[in-house]
């Protein structure tokens, strides 16, 4: 059987009473296969006796006989001091809270001793180390031990026994789920071999092995998952009218500068899918400021012109306004017919504009995920665009996927997508990238301030402001609170405004003001009424007010990196040089030490997201933590990148050269753990 199939409850293995039974739960493990699946984190090497003296190549495993006790400190810090000696060395065991060491190591006695050693203070010494009195000679043993991760009431050894009673009783009846043809073509393990070895290998190697085994198995069927919905995908066969792109053509006459290379390349990837029999699944990456808008709208255009509907769908209402204003202005003197569809449109105004949707009298729509609510309907939907995706949550996006007929279906992303990710999580994307940003933009210029340096950012700022430019102020949270001690954006907005820039206009905004206030708030900064904007991180997306070239970030250390760069996208927009200041506390950690030196270091948007991936993991980086997408037990995604593009490349090949190989069983259990992928079908 397989061995997910091990659903037994592991009460049926020896030696599980109820409170090892409690313990395995808060480890997670209920079934046999759980425990079978849960692997070491580290292993204990005794396979081969490494004397004292040769304690800088690993751990020491030797014999030894004790010499003699010394007692060092005083009173309660008393400790014993046992120095053994092997027939290489002589050594120190410093036996901190171990003084029954004392009888049970008694001098003269043998002793078999492992644990790591170091030289200090002249001599070779350990304070972690096992001891153990034994009789006659020392042998190595003949596999390494497994270190597991562990609960309370719960230790090493009886997990050990455990996991050796559930392979013996069941690791030789498990089937190999990979196809053999692979795994003999690839040289992997055999299922049972694999989590035999991985448990309780005779070296390292066979750990390495082993795991490299299974975590191919894991990714092959997730990328098999893939696999088949692309081919499901593909399977449609929709009509598509003719579109010769005479409507975009005009558009791009119109605009007052050209399209880079890279967006013209980009538009062509997208016009090619849409001009496929089976719906385009594109994601579209380009880093703040690349000019995605203009492609989407230029894309939205060939499928109006060959009769179909476009909707353009924005994170924020802000957002979609500022889409729907940019697309008046460019596409509604060549005739097409706009909507702007949100939550907050009137109920005077929303029943003739769903009549309009639906009966074909509106050829884009543009707004928030109002554009898909429960009672929207279109006539002929033929382009979804969905802008800064990574906002939106996996299950609006699932939603507006299984709406109707399959459109066309283009994402657009600042937040460049790691390759890894690109490949399991977006695996069924087409991915599109505008690697250049439009020429003449200047790089924003990046420092990091400690917060007692917060007075020479403020004089930069009054720099700026008198040379007519304008700054956002941003602070992690909207309004004061006893629990924390940040600096909240309403505060502060009524501070700077009287205290510290009292001879500028400034303005507040942030999610709970109404959505009329927003739009007049973001309306008098763009007009220059208003020359400095507190916000919270509404204003991390998309939006455009070129004349704004100061951005500082209160608490910097508490957003994302990826939240950060998107922040730092808003300046630098124009002709004037940007400045970003990431203001941070005294105590910072680590990790927020690491984050903002990345930030600092590089405008490069995807070298930020491959960071971010390396200090977040992708549940947290792609908010899908809690929705048990990518939970990859064996298989990192951050080390495991070459496996990945094997897994991938066979996966697809199986699907494309050899169908049969993929059996019915296989791809159930592709299905199985791709379950919760949002772009899943059904
Ligand atoms: P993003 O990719 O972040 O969504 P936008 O689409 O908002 O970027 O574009 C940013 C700015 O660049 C807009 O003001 C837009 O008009 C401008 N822009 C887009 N393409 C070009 C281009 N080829 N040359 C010059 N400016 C451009
Ligand atoms: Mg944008």
């Amino acid at each position: 059987m397989f061995l997910r199939e091990l659903t037994q409850d592991v009460t049926i293995l020896k030696g599980t009473g109820p409170s090892t039974i409690r313990a395995l739960a808060n480890l997670g493990i209920r079934t046999v296969a759980d425990l079978l699946l849960h692997l070491p984190r580290d292993y204990e090497d005794r396979t081969q006796l490494v004397p004292i003296s040769r304690f800088s190549e690993g751990k020491v495993y030797t014999a030894a006989r004790v010499v003699s006790h010394d007692w060092f400190g005083f009173g309660r810090m008393r400790t014993l001091k046992i120095i053994i000696a092997d027939e290489s060395s002589e050594a120190a065991l410093l036996c901190f809270n171990r003084p029954f060491l004392e009888q049970s190591a008694p001098v003269g006695a043998t002793v078999q001793v492992y644990g790591k050693f170091q030289f200090k203070y002249g001599e070779i010494q350990s304070s972690s180390f096992e001891i153990k009195r034994i009789i006659g000679r020392l042998s190595p043993e003949a596999e390494l031990s497994p270190i597991y991760p562990l609960t309370e009431k719960l230790n090493q050894a009886a997990l050990r026994k455990l996991v050796s009673i559930a392979l013996d009783k069941f690791a030789s009846h498990l089937e190999d789920e990979l196809p053999a043809k692979l795994r003999e073509a690839r040289g992997f393990l055999s299922k049972s071999e694999a989590i035999r070895e991985i448990h309780f290998p005779s070296s390292l190697e066979h750990v390495e092995r082993a795991r490299t085994t299974l975590a191919y198995e894991e990714l092959f069927y997730f990328q098999l998952g893939i696999a088949l919905r692309v081919q499901s995908r593909r399977a449609k066969t929709i009509e598509r009218g003719p579109c010769p792109g005479m409507l975009a053509a005009r558009l791009r006459e119109r605009l007052s500068y050209t399209l880079t290379a890279d967006q013209v390349s980009v538009l062509a990837q997208i016009v090619e899918d849409m001009r496929k029999p089976y719906p385009m699944a594109r994601l579209m990456q380009g880093d703040v400021g690349s000019g995605k808008t203009i492609v989407a709208l230029l894309a939205a255009l060939y499928a109006v012109e060959r009769g179909g509907q476009a909707a353009i769908m924005a994170p924020t209402e802000l957002l979609a306004r500022q889409h729907a204003t940019i697309a008046a202005h460019l596409v509604e003197p060549l005739g097409v017919r706009l909507a702007f569809v949100t939550g907050a449109v009137s109920s005077a105004v929303r029943p003739p504009l769903l009549a309009a949707l639906r009966c074909g009298d509106i050829d884009i729509a543009i707004g928030t995920h109002a554009l898909f609510s429960e009672d929207v309907a279109y006539k002929n939907l033929e382009l979804v665009v969905i802008d800064e995706q990574q906002r939106f949550g996996v299950l609006q996006r699932i939603a507006l996927y299984r709406k109707g007929r399959v459109p066309d279906f283009l994402m657009m992303t600042a937040t460049p997508i790691p390759r890894s990710l690109a490949l399991t999580f977006f695996g069924d994307l087409q991915v599109s990238t505008i690697e250049h940003l439009p020429p003449g933009r200047k790089p924003v210029v990046t420092h990091l301030a400690r917060e007692d340096r917060r007075a020479s950012v403020y004089d930069f700022a009054r720099q700026r402001l008198a040379e007519g430019r304008q700054a956002y102020f941003v602070y992690p949270v909207i309004s004061g609170s006893d629990k924390h001690d940040l600096r909240d954006a309403e505060s502060m907005a009524a501070h700077l405004a009287k205290e510290v820039f009292s001879e500028y206009k400034v303005g507040l905004l942030h999610s709970r003001l109404s959505d009329e206030t927003k739009m007049e708030v973001m309306a008098r900064f763009a007009s220059g009424e208003l020359s400095i904007l507190v916000a919270t991180t509404v204003v991390e997306v998309g939006v455009d007010v070129p004349n704004a070239t100061v951005m500082v970030v209160e608490h910097a250390e508490r957003f994302g990196l990826s939240a950060l760069h998107q922040l730092r996208g808003r300046i630098g927009r124009g002709a004037h040089q940007g400045y970003c200041f990431l203001v941070y506390s005294k105590e910072l950690s680590e990790e927020g030490r690491d984050r903002l030196k990345a930030l600092y270091t590089t405008n490069d948007g995807f070298a930020i997201a491959e960071e971010d991936l390396k200090i977040r993991g992708p549940g947290e980086m792609l908010g899908i933590e809690q929705s048990g997408d990518l939970r990859l037990a064996i298989a990192d995604m951050r080390k495991d990148f070459e496996l990945l593009k094997l897994a991938r490349h066979d996966a697809f090949g199986i699907i494309e050269s050899d169908p049969a190989l993929a059996t019915p069983g296989h791809a159930v259990i592709a299905q199985v753990l791709t379950r919760a992928n949002p772009f899943s079908e059904s």
